[in-house]
Parts: structure tokens; sequence; C-alpha cells
């Protein structure tokens, strides 16, 4: 009786489904949502609520199914490898390559982004190999700055002299002062292995590309006193003066040091002192104070100080001065002395760093190549504090 009253209620639904159907062309339907899988919207629908990982998942699932998705292989590759998954990365980008059906703009793109994967994966060789390809092609300025970032990495400064050049002949701009750099970096290997005359023709070289390159004339003085010319060395040390004179302070104790060889330290400090009076700088100042202290006395230097403190108020100034101080002070004066200094240092720890002007990397030592952003010359030779007291 009650299979009866079902079939009652079924048979409308069935004639009205029968009506819908010849109305709407079911079978386009069926083929358009085939040619969108699923799992193409589930993916979708992850990504509207923010749970990439399920997103990944469901358009991988939409690849394995769907072999036409290009478009979609090159944004889960480059979203792979911003993630850091480069195994995936590589996976996805082989993947187009692999395919014989995509156009040559998309062949060129999939060369540029596996570059780019093995790039970040550390695996140089194969990142260069597919770079060198993209000569030639609408890709190759982009590749060129990446096979210089490899050769720089792999310090092989011929290729990256070679590639900046390669780079100024299609941009127009000039990367003399880089160039001038790699030149540095070779001129230091030779010296490094002592063959001094090979140094002096990559020093020489780094002059005619940039003659402003203060780094140079470093090298310059560096060779002369490895060949045991600290006359020479001092010549060429002076020559900064008329380059940049901030970077005189750089090599201020390199310059008392051939003095003091050659048996002239008190020109040396006069020298430096004259240096710290038109150009003053902190480590300029380090370098005289401790010439004064061990030449004059502890009065001389602790005036000096002073000197400089009322020109360039400065807390490394200061704590040095009380430094001095304290290594003369009565006991019951001691105390007092310690506990300043102390405050002081803690707060001028940041203050005598060097400090990157493109990304702000601050760095104890001096780079000439910053070890954050990889740019050139970037680190002005002055510490934060003198900078910020610049500002
Ligand atoms: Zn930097």
């Amino acid at each position: 009786m009650e299979f009866e009253t079902w079939w009652l209620l079924a048979l409308p639904l069935f004639f009205g489904l029968g009506w819908v159907a010849a109305r709407i062309d079911i079978k386009q339907l069926v083929s358009e949502s085939r040619r969108l899988p699923s799992s193409y919207f589930r993916g979708l629908n992850f990504l509207l609520n923010e749970q990439p990982d399920k997103a990944i998942e469901a358009f991988i699932e939409v690849v394995k199914v769907e072999k036409e998705t290009v478009e979609l292989h090159f944004a889960l590759g480059s979203l792979f490898r911003r993630r850091g998954e480069l195994e995936r990365a590589i996976r996805m980008h082989q993947n187009i390559l692999d395919r014989e059906d995509i156009a040559p703009e998309q062949r060129l793109m999939a060369v540029f982004e596996l570059g780019q994967d093995y790039l970040k994966a550390g695996l140089l060789d194969r990142a260069e190999e597919l770079f060198a390809k993209l000569g030639g092609t609408s890709y190759e300025q982009r590749g060129l700055k990446y096979l210089l970032e490899i050769y720089e990495q792999e310090k092989d400064w011929e290729k990256a002299i070679r590639t900046s050049r390669m780079m100024d002949a299609i941009t127009g701009e000039s990367s003399a002062k880089d160039i001038a750099h790699f030149y540095c970096e070779l001129a230091t290997g030779e010296l490094t292995h002592q063959r001094y005359d090979a140094a002096l023709a990559y020093v020489e070289d780094a002059l005619a590309m940039n003659r402003k390159c203060t780094r140079a004339n470093m090298i310059l003085g560096d060779l002369h006193v490895a060949r045991g010319d600290s006359d020479a060395a001092i010549e060429a040390w002076k020559r900064i003066e008329s380059q940049n004179p901030a970077y005189l302070s750089l090599l201020a104790d390199r310059l008392l040091a051939a003095h003091r060889k050659v048996g002239r330290e008190s020109q040396g400090i006069a020298l430096l002192r004259g240096y710290l009076e038109q150009y003053p700088s902190l480590d300029l100042l380090n370098v005289v104070f401790q010439a004064v202290l061990e030449t004059a006395g502890t009065g001389d230097a602790q005036a000096l100080l002073r000197d400089e403190l009322r020109r360039n108020p400065t807390l490394i100034g200061l704590s040095r001065l009380i430094e001095v101080q304290l290594a003369e002070a009565p006991v019951e004066r001691r105390h007092d002395l310690e506990l300043t200094r102390n405050l002081i240092q803690q707060h001028s720890r940041g203050l005598s760093l060097y400090k990157c002007d493109t990304c702000g990397f601050r760095a104890r030592q001096f780079y000439w190549h910053c070890p954050a952003c990889h740019g050139w010359e970037t680190y002005p030779p002055r510490r934060a504090e003198e900078r910020d007291l610049a500002a």
C-alpha cells in the first residue's frame, strides 16, 4: 500500500524533470563542468577561506587530471618557491618544460622560473646553465641579473665583469662602480697569493673603471707595504683624501703603522690629527687618541677627547673619556665612574655599528659588499651614531 503511494508522489516529479531537461542542454552542462574539475572549485574555496595548504592539495589534483593548465602550473610553481618548497616548485616548472605543446614564450618563462628554483636551492651550476639559455631572448636582461648574482656568490669575478658589461650594453646604464669592485676582489686575491704584478694590474683596471674607487688605493697601499715600500704606501693612501676623505678613517691605523715603520711616528700622528680636524670621525678619533695616549700620556689624550666632544658630542666619545679617567681615578670615585661608563656603554651599543644605506643591515665590521642585500659600497665608513647626528 505504501509502495503505491510513493509512486503516485514521484510521478509528477519525473514529468517535471523531463520538462526542464527539454529546455536546458544537459549535455553541454555536463561537458562544461567536466572542463573545470570539482577539485578546482574546492581549491578556490580553500583559498577564499585562507587555507592555503588545502588549496594547494586541491590544485595539485587539478594539475594531475587536467594537463592543459599551464598557467596553474606556473602559479603553483612560484607559490611553492616562495614558501621554500623547492622540490615541488622544480617539479612544477620541469613538468611545463617537458611538454611539447607549449608556446615558445611559455617555454622561456619556464626556463627562467626553473633557474630561480635552482638558484634558491643553491644548485648554482644548474641555475647558471638555465639562465645562460636566455641569451638573445626577451628574458635576457632578467637572466643576466641572476647570472651576476650567481657569479658573485661563486666569487667568479671575471665572469661577473663580463656579465655586468653585457647588462650595461642592454640597459644603457653604467655598472662601472661595481666593476671596479670586481677588479678590487681580483687584486686582493692576487695580493694574498703574493702575485704583486698581477695585483697591481687589477688595481689599475679598477681605477680605470672608477677613478674615485678608494678601495683600489687602499689595496695599492697594502701592495706597497707587502713589497716593503712604506713610503709608496703612505703616498697611495694619502691620495684617498682627493677621492673621498670619509674613507681615510678606515685606514688610519695602517697609515700610522707605515709612518712608524719609517721612523716618522710624530709626522704620522700630525697627519691624522689634521684629517680629524677636517673630517671628524669616530674611527679616526680612536686611532689618534690611542697614538696620543701612548706618545704624550693621558693628559694630552684627555684634552684631545674633550676638544672632540665639544665639536661632536657623541656617547661613544664620552664613554672613551670616562674610560681614561677611570684608569687614573682615586678608589672612592671609581664606583661612580664605573656606573656612568656602564650606563653609557649600554646605550651606545648599537651606535657603534656600521649601517647599510640600502637595507639598513647593521654590522660591527665594515663591508664593501653588503651580506644582506648584496649591494656594493652601500656602507658609509661611519658609525651609526655619527650618521644619526649628521641626519
Ligand atoms: Zn644592505
